[in-house]
């Protein structure tokens, strides 16, 4: 899928590291020419850019077919960087509801300090989102996740854009469930967000972030915060999700397939009083979730089991081949309980809206065999209903 690196008179066989935090220059008048440009295209100083950071956006920009993309050190900081770079005080930023615990803070709590104001839409029918931006004075960014995380709740991207493009607003999208899978610019997005840290990289080792678009957009309004704000991603961060792109679409694959299969099972046990997962015909936009997702769900699936929280603990401590945390897009398999760790955060009532309650259970399903996963499942299951 991805062209293979340029070589260095050594012929080495995969991409070098660039491991410089600045870049000399031939003459002084070569280094005032450098600087005089905000976007320059030589290499000055790697908190502006550095060739292994663009090695990795140039992949990026491929995997989602933007003109340009920029890096960051984590899914947070491309996050912060976007609404830095596209708001300022008086505006006004639309969410979907369900969004990832970190974000909903960085909003509600950082940003709500500087009059940057955020509303949520709970709806997910684009005549509601339309009704409730039209009440609302600046709207300059819509901001979204579709599947939301851990809800899997799905907004139609398209529709959405074409009314967004109709008022000036930009639609950023948060692609962090569906990387290679769902292609938010192709759908109308202006911006994807992602967090490299979990499939990107797919192995749990390292933390990186990115923001893809067109490059008038990110070079105008996002560069220049990056640039003297500093969530410069790391060389050697980017070298290895730089190489973990080459396996990204057969382990989305596997992941899928895996949790397509534990999802449905799950379904038919009677100690399980929900599941949600994008894949299965029973998810409420089931048809709409397989068009934007090329037909898979993705490695994550949530589900209720009945006994609320006592079971839902019981049920985490009996599993063996999941460890206990917030991660996902790792190989290895992971369980959390989102109410109580990765959303704890998150206002009671909004939890309540979203259907995120306290037996609400969320598995990322790894790259193991899938029968040893849904063995343990099924021994955990049987010991949280046994209390
Ligand atoms: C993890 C995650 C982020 C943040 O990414 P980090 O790399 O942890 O900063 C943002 N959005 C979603 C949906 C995530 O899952």
């Amino acid at each position: 899928m991805f062209s293979k690196p340029p070589q260095t008179q050594f012929l080495e066989n995969s991409e070098v590291i660039f491991c410089n935090s600045s870049f000399s220059f031939r003459s002084a008048q070569d280094a005032e020419n450098a600087f005089a440009e905000e976007n320059s295209a030589s290499y000055i100083y790697s908190r502006f850019s550095n060739p292994s950071v663009t090695a990795f956006c140039q992949r990026i920009a491929e995997l989602e077919q933007g003109e340009k993309a920029l890096a960051t050190a984590s899914g947070m900081s491309a996050i912060l960087s976007l609404v830095f770079g596209l708001c300022q005080s008086g505006d006004t930023v639309v969410c979907g509801g369900g969004l990832f615990g970190a974000t909903v803070q960085l909003l509600n709590k950082h940003f709500a300090k500087y009059q940057v104001h955020t509303h949520f839409v709970f709806d997910k029918s684009i005549e509601a989102w339309c009704q409730q931006i039209d009440q609302l004075q600046n709207v300059k960014l819509v901001f979204l996740e579709s599947p939301s995380n851990p809800m899997q709740s799905v907004i139609d991207i398209k529709a959405l854009s074409v009314e967004l493009k109709k008022r000036g607003i930009i639609l950023a999208v948060d692609n962090c469930f569906c990387p290679y899978l769902q292609k938010p610019l192709l759908l109308g997005a202006d911006i994807v967000v992602g967090s490299g840290t979990k499939y990107i990289d797919g192995q749990g080792r390292l933390l990186s972030g990115y923001l893809v678009g067109s490059a008038d957009l990110l070079e105008q309004k996002i560069f220049p915060f990056l640039r003297s704000g500093g969530p410069a991603l790391s060389a050697f961060n980017a070298w290895i999700m730089y190489n973990g792109l080459e396996t990204l679409p057969l382990r989305i694959a596997k992941h899928s397939q895996s949790a397509l299969q534990i999802a449905e099972w799950l379904e038919q046990q009677p100690a399980v009083q929900q599941v949600y997962y994008t894949a299965l015909p029973s998810h409420p936009d089931h048809r709409l979730a397989m068009q934007q997702q090329s037909g898979m769900g993705g490695g994550v699936i949530s589900f209720v089991l009945n006994g609320g929280k006592k079971s839902a603990f019981c049920f985490i401590d009996a599993l063996t081949r999941f460890s206990i945390t917030a991660n996902f897009g790792d190989a290895m398999s992971a369980v959390t309980h989102p109410a109580s760790t990765t959303h704890v955060r998150v206002p009671a009532d909004i939890k309540q809206t979203i259907g995120l309650t306290d037996g609400l259970v969320r598995l990322a399903i790894g790259l193991e065999p899938v029968e040893l996963l849904q063995n343990d499942i099924e021994q955990a299951l049987k010991k949280a209903v046994d209390g």
